[in-house]
């Protein structure tokens, strides 16, 4: 591989690392002796297909010598860091080299905006669209949209990545403005919109035509910056159950901020990402895309801000005791989902099985149930154990953390008494 280019990749990739839409970025692991590989270089990262594959992407931004200056991006116009802009041909090449090569399955394709956000999209749009015409290139591809680039840009994307993502940072305008003076909330659901219409318009053309071209058939994606600003996760989960509403959104990613700037007066002073939170967001959303949770079952006014020490489902279920317990040989489906410990697969294996047999406390352990928590939300006939009513939430609250915190240990002669087989 030519030096030059070499040099322009590591530099790239490294830049395209914060972008948090595939799964392994963020993290820093050097190879050590006597250990194989490494989570740092440049840019392979990992994703999962709709059908569950695991892919490995060629992470990288087109440019990172970005003209906006946005405060909690480590490639803002005022950050005095090496800066590289690869020609469409050579990332061309670089994708079809790794190809060849078998690194890669995939390209994530992001960029710093240079001129104006068409003059960038532009040249993005080559990329993919020589990448599939010319070379024939049949791998995955998700393509970041600008904020701010034109409809008929974001249609020409369209044909060619398999996936489209705007990202919307920051969730109120107010704050994105603060941090991100160039940028706007219009910018950005601009571009979403367009891509949702393409979406929609080629779900249509195709009931019509079997061979009409496929438009971002994984659909869209987003991802907000969790703790750079005052957000509650009411305020975070709110707009995601809204973004999920449309029907082109696949996925809404939290990204714990990371401090790059700390110089910046404008952001809060941490010392690392708040992981802890962007953990328990990614729960609450998967509790609304799998269990039928609504945002406001999970955080409203009385409880702004998700429960850091147990997870969200737990914390419901302990907010809601008077539900509980429930038979697990005749509640419904929905309301054993809502059950501590229990997940959608063990869900559905219950009321598959109790249709042939009486479900026991066994039965539901072989199915995966994690009885140190179901147990004190359910009955099923041979459970010695107590309620949570019996036990009370907040004891239960406290337990249950202690389980994997010593933080706030509670006496150990009552723990024995809550735990007792
Ligand atoms: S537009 Fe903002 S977030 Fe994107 S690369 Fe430029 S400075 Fe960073």
């Amino acid at each position: 591989m030519n030096e030059h280019v070499l040099d322009k990749l590591k530099v790239l990739a490294e830049s395209a690392k914060y972008d948090i839409s595939c799964a392994s970025s963020g993290t820093t692991r050097k190879n050590r002796p006597g250990t194989i590989g490494s989570t740092e270089g440049w840019g392979i990262c990992h994703s999962f297909t709709e059908d569950g594959r695991c892919v490995s992407l060629l992470k990288i931004m087109l440019t990172n010598a970005c003209i906006y200056d946005c405060a909690y991006c480590i490639n803002r116009r005022s950050n005095d860091i090496p800066r590289a802009t690869l020609t469409v041909q050579e990332l061309i090449d670089l994708t079809i080299e790794f190809y060849r090569r078998n690194y890669i399955e995939g390209l994530f394709l992001s960029s710093g905006v240079i001129n104006n956000p068409d003059y960038t999209m532009e040249r993005m749009v080559r990329v993919v669209k020589e990448l599939r015409t010319n070379y024939h290139y049949n791998g995955y591809i998700h393509m970041k949209s600008i904020p701010g680039a034109s409809r008929e840009l974001v249609n020409e994307a369209g044909l060619y990545a398999d996936r489209l993502s705007v990202n919307i940072e920051i969730p109120k305008e107010q704050n994105l403005k603060m941090l991100a003076p160039e940028k706007d909330h219009q910018s950005i659901y601009k571009p979403m919109f367009y891509i949702q219409q393409g979406v929609l318009a080629s779900a249509d053309e195709r009931k019509r035509f079997r061979y009409a071209p496929r438009f971002a058939p994984a659909g869209q994606s987003t991802q907000m910056i969790i703790g750079a600003t005052d957000e509650s996760d009411k305020d975070i989960l709110q707009l995601s159950t809204s973004l999920y509403q449309r029907p082109s959104m696949k996925r809404v990613y939290y990204s714990g901020f990371i401090p790059v700037n700390s110089y910046d007066t404008r952001l809060p002073a941490l010392k690392q990402a708040p992981l802890v939170r962007e953990n328990r967001l990614y729960q609450a959303d998967w509790l609304m895309r799998f269990y039928g949770f609504r945002a406001n079952e999970i955080v409203d006014d009385s409880y702004p801000n998700l429960d850091l020490e147990i997870d969200p489902k737990l914390a419901w279920a302990l907010r809601h005791s008077e539900a509980f317990p429930i038979d697990v040989n005749k509640a419904d489906y929905g309301l054993i989902l809502r059950v501590p410990g229990i997940g959608v697969k063990s869900a559905g294996l219950i009321i598959s099985s109790r249709k042939h047999r009486r479900i026991t406390a066994s039965t539901l352990t072989k199915m995966g149930v994690v009885m140190k928590k179901a147990r004190f939300f359910i009955t099923c006939g041979e459970l010695p154990t107590f309620t949570v009513n019996e036990v009370t939430p907040e004891y239960l609250r406290l337990a249950l953390m202690s389980k994997k915190s010593s933080r706030k240990e509670p006496d150990s002669k009552q723990l024995s008494f809550v735990f007792t087989e």
